[in-house]
């Protein structure tokens, strides 16, 4: 029953804490997941007779090991690389890497934590996992980064393949450093292994709408679940934070249905564009000149660029779309949105809402679209490249975009048909975390322990 399930939950709730000390963003992913549980867990005993909750916190393995390279001064450098190999329940552990001096033992496990859900959400045949180093590629050259990803792979190739492990971008890691990462990978292994890392550049087994994957499938997921409501992206305002990968095809599929994008950010600082953002100049500092978005008003000096990040959820919108990082929303920010008249968020990053904010779009009947269903788009294109890899053939763009829209499609009606059978209609954070655990559940008792 439910008070059982409840206490079940805490109980192991307080044992995660416990076994996984400072590990703060490891806690508050499986906090939310957990708490979404209760019902499910009390509806189906198999689950905890099987102890499918105890396994699902435990990664099957963690790697950590260390990454020296030599930088352009000759100087030898140390940094730590991770992997968490989450769960295999239904296909191939399979997620980004994230190069970013923030990385940890916590953020590789709650990324990989959140991948598991996100992952079976698709519908396609993937597990969950994740990676990265400390490494910050800001101001290093291109044979640094080089040198960096081939000593990486060094390590890492031990211990992935195309059907066993599959890793991909994330923060700090585009097509670039997937190349030199493929590059080593293939030496090492001495075989054209394609599938062994996803979003590679389109002439060497790359899919076509990878790169866009992401952001158009978070506007798609959005559009879907305002069309519900009775709207749209058309004529609202819309403020994006973030200028990555995610950020700019996040903005430029809104800019498509008919939105009006008026902020983007990076780590440095914002830029309002009361009149509407010119995605063209944020595509070519971002994406070629390598260049800080505070340099957006030398092309538009009637924009506003403003120092630190905090500020532009102050700006008034109707959807928000975070696309940056994680926490990057706590509760005073959710409060300034709500303030500002904001009717839904759509997560493009991972986990970029506190708990605390959640609450506070949740009680102020702000529609909220998670990222484990809404940024899933990337991963689900992921595994359509695997696919073409496999097939050793490549789909055009409208084909693989046409698969992207349907696979945005049925997430939304898992996820609201989830949160619908099991008392929480229109919770889409109930619903992924549901939809997207029942059947990783499911598969782990008909394996066995
Ligand atoms: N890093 C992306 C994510 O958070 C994509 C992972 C992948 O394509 O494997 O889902």
């Amino acid at each position: 029953d439910t008070r059982e399930a409840e206490l079940h939950v805490s109980q192991l709730l307080e044992a995660v804490k416990r076994r996984n000390p400072g590990e703060f963003e490891f806690h508050q992913a499986v906090q939310e997941v957990l708490t979404s549980l209760v019902p499910v867990v009390a509806q189906k005993p198999a689950y905890a007779a099987h102890a499918v909750l105890e396994r699902l916190v435990e990664p099957d393995r963690l790697l950590s090991f260390r990454v020296p390279w030599q930088d352009d001064a000759g100087r030898i450098r140390v940094n730590r690389g991770f992997r968490v190999q989450f769960s295999n329940a239904i296909g191939p552990y399979k997620g980004g890497l994230r190069f970013h001096p923030t990385v940890n033992a916590s953020i590789v496990k709650f990324l990989g934590f959140e991948q598991i859900f996100k992952n079976t959400l698709t519908g396609q045949p993937i597990g969950g996992g994740k990676g990265g180093a400390d490494f910050d590629p800001k101001g290093k050259s291109d044979f640094e980064i080089m040198r960096f990803c081939q000593s990486f792979m060094t390590e890492l190739s031990k211990h992935i393949g195309p059907d066993t492990d599959v890793p991909a971008g994330d923060i700090g890691v585009g097509a670039r450093e997937i190349g030199y990462l493929f590059g080593q990978y293939k030496k090492l292994a001495g075989a054209y292994e394609a599938g062994v890392l996803t979003g590679k550049d389109i002439g060497y087994g790359g899919s076509l709408g990878r790169k866009e994957a992401t952001g158009y499938g978070a506007v798609y997921f959005v559009e879907e679940m305002l069309q519900h409501a009775g709207s749209g992206f058309r004529g609202s305002t819309v403020v994006v934070s973030g200028s990555g990968n995610v950020s700019i095809y996040a903005m430029e599929k809104a800019m498509q249905l008919g939105a009006k994008v008026v902020a983007c950010s990076d780590s440095g600082g914002f830029v309002y564009h009361k009149e509407g953002l010119v995605l063209e100049t944020i595509k070519r500092l971002k994406e070629v000149e390598g260049r800080r978005i505070a340099d957006y008003v030398e092309a538009h000096p009637e924009a506003l660029y403003v120092e630190g990040c905090d500020g532009i959820w102050t700006i008034p919108c109707e959807i928000a779309l975070p696309c940056a990082t994680q926490n990057e929303i706590g509760k005073t920010a959710a409060e300034a949105l709500v303030l500002g008249g904001v009717r839904a968020i759509g997560e493009g990053a991972n986990m970029p809402s506190t708990l605390e904010a959640i609450e506070v779009f949740q009680r102020s009947g702000v529609l909220f679209a998670p990222a484990k269903a809404a940024n899933a788009g990337g991963v689900s294109v992921s595994a359509l490249e695997m696919a073409q890899n496999s097939a050793r053939l490549s789909w055009t763009m409208e084909e693989v975009d046409g698969r992207l829209q349907a696979i945005m499609h049925d997430i939304y009606r898992s996820c609201t048909e989830a949160a619908e059978a099991y008392g929480t209609p229109g919770n889409l954070v109930a619903g992924a975390n549901i939809a997207g655990f029942v059947q990783v559940a499911d598969a782990m008792i008909a394996q066995g322990i």
